[in-house]
């Protein structure tokens, strides 16, 4: 920024004492003015104080070192090169000679107050706004180029650079908006300030570093996989190295070959796609760009945007997939999972959107939607005679932080008139982990009189601890234990003993063929879900599988 108030200096060079008077006389009214009578002691001022001078005026006939002398030192020197140079002259041939010597602007003697003044004011504005150019390149922080001048340095790379190959990195701190509230808006300038060392510490002439934003960071380098992958894990363990904060983490995204057509935004866009994708997941922090992110992200927009709408269409269905026991094959109750019936995309998996609906927090309506409609289908299954089977409701782990039973849970049952006995709620194992929220929550639920079914278990860090932690009528071994039976033989054991031993029924899931189906009832699984006995199934096709199930 250009400090408008402050009185900038300005440096006379002169032998004349009295054209230094008159030169003082003009400027000091609106400058210091410190007046040298030769440029050796000039040049003594400057290096002691270069920052302090705004311009130079400079007598190019003088004794000890004439103004060409000196000129050429000045515009040599790094320290003060920089400062603009008016030179005072009485003859034309000199003002071309001292302007190609590096000179700014001249003076002619006689002086004339004006000309003087509003030259020496146009050049010192000239010179500051073409500093702050300059500072405006760095980020002030740490040093590293700020955005713009990155985007416009990169177009200009890539454009004139066209053969060559580059790969790009992004990384950010994970979980900003947490950390924001421990260590405040400025708290980020310290970990910045280590961040653009540790960077410019690499002092790879090769590489290019930018602060995209306050919590995101950037290089652009030479293509080479490998060697870009290596980088990352440098700078990932570099992070880590006596940071000013503890526990800061980061997420990292790359692409290799990056097209020289795209623009930096874009090209950030795409990191930002790819970190996205990362979520969570606190094992993995590093993902490479593909094409397909984006289209994910599109799709997540296209999802969000209908998502209400359809809702209000009955565009979400629910399919029912049979429970069967093991031993005499009799069917003991259903799942209840939810399908999409979208206009356009036809039917749509739940893998595709309930993530999204997760994140977003629209799962807490569907899943109370979900209920509404399975005790709607259970009383017209009574209507039409048949017997009611418990269904089961899939809770997301978003569901136990904000839903209220006794306010939307419960009504719902003195509304449809359904015992509360033919609703069971499934949560999953590794959202309960050992956190007191889960816990509590399922102690509610169980505490209103409904069967938990532990979903999922054995498919993430499954720890045997949660079976006598966490409240639970049934557990459910995942698919991947059906898939692997063979080789998990040992474990599919222990764990359904551990639990008949806690009084806790075990539900395998995925069950495809009669060998697996062989195996869970030699270890005395108590229900079989899985496509051995059938697939999900419209309201239609569930109410035919009751009738058969009558006889
Ligand atoms: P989940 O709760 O573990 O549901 C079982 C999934 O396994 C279902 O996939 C089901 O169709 C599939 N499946 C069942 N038997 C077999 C089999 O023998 N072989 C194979 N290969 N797959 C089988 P689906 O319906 O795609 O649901 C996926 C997941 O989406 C569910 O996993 C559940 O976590 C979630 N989900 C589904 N509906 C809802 C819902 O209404 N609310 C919530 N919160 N989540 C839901
Ligand atoms: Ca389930
Ligand atoms: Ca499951």
């Amino acid at each position: 920024m250009i400090n408008k108030t402050f009185k900038r200096t300005v440096l006379i060079v002169d032998d004349d004492e009295i054209n230094r008077e008159i030169l003082v006389s003009i400027l000091s009214s609106n400058y210091n003015v410190i007046a040298k009578s030769n440029g050796k002691e000039a040049l003594d001022i400057l290096d002691k104080h270069p920052g302090n001078i705004s311009l130079i005026l400079l007598d190019l006939q003088m004794p000890v070192m004439d103004g060409y002398e000196f000129l050429e030192i000045a515009t040599k020197n790094e320290k003060f090169n920089s400062i603009p140079i008016i030179v005072e002259t009485a003859e034309l041939k000199d003002e071309e000679k001292a302007l190609l010597a590096g000179a700014s602007d001249y003076v002619t003697k006689p002086y004339s107050p004006t000309v003087i003044l509003s030259r020496v004011k146009a050049l010192i504005r000239l010179s500051e706004s073409a500093s702050a150019l300059k500072e405006s390149r760095l980020d002030p922080e740490t040093g590293l180029y700020s955005r713009s001048y990155f985007g416009y340095l990169y177009k200009k790379t890539m454009d004139a650079l066209y053969e060559n190959e580059f790969d790009f990195i992004l990384f950010r701190i994970r979980d900003v908006d947490s950390l924001t509230s421990i260590y405040g808006e400025d708290g980020f300038a310290k970990e910045a300030e280590f961040i653009g060392q540790l960077l410019l510490d690499l002092k790879d002439r090769n590489n290019l570093y930018c602060r995209v934003s306050p919590t995101m960071f950037s290089v652009l380098k030479p293509h080479n996989k490998e060697n870009s992958i290596e980088l990352i894990n440098k700078i990932n363990k570099l992070l880590q190295t006596n940071p000013p904060f503890n526990k800061i983490n980061y997420d990292f995204a790359f692409e290799c070959k990056v097209d020289h057509e795209i623009s930096f935004s874009v090209l950030v866009n795409r990191m930002l796609a790819a970190l996205k994708t990362l979520g969570d997941n606190v094992d993995k922090n590093v993902v490479e760009f593909e094409p397909e992110m984006l289209e994910a992200d599109s799709k997540k927009a296209f999802i969000t945007s209908i998502m209400e709408e359809s809702l209000k269409n009955n565009d979400f269905l629910v399919y029912y997939q049979p429970k069967h026991d093991t031993s005499s094959e009799e069917l003991k109750g259903f799942e209840a999972l939810v399908r999409w019936k979208n206009p356009t995309a036809g039917i749509i998996s739940p893998g595709d959107f309930i993530p999204i609906f997760e994140a977003n927090g629209f799962i807490t309506k569907l899943d109370l939607y979900m209920l509404e409609k399975v005790l709607q289908d259970l009383n017209k299954i009574k209507e039409l005679g048949l017997k009611q089977y418990p269904v089961s409701i899939n809770l997301s782990r978003r569901d136990l932080a904000t839903v209220n039973i006794n306010a939307q849970i419960l009504p719902l049952f003195k509304k449809y008139k359904v015992n509360k006995s033919l609703i069971h709620f499934e949560i999953t194992e590794s959202m309960c982990g050992s956190s007191q929220d889960v816990i509590s929550a399922a102690k509610t639920i169980k505490n209103a009189g409904f069967a938990i079914e532990i979903d999922d278990f054995g498919s993430g860090y499954s720890s045997l601890g949660i079976i006598d932690t966490i409240p639970m009528d049934y557990l459910k071994l995942d698919i991947t234990f059906a898939r692997n039976i063979e080789a998990k033989k040992v474990v599919v054991r222990t764990v359904i003993e551990l639990a008949h031993a806690l009084k806790v029924k075990t539900v395998a899931e995925g069950v495809e063929s009669k060998e697996q189906l062989k195996i869970y009832k030699d270890f005395g699984c108590d229900l079989i879900q899985g496509y051995y006995f059938s697939k999900p199934m419209c309201y239609e096709e569930y109410v035919d599988y009751l009738r058969k199930n009558e006889k």
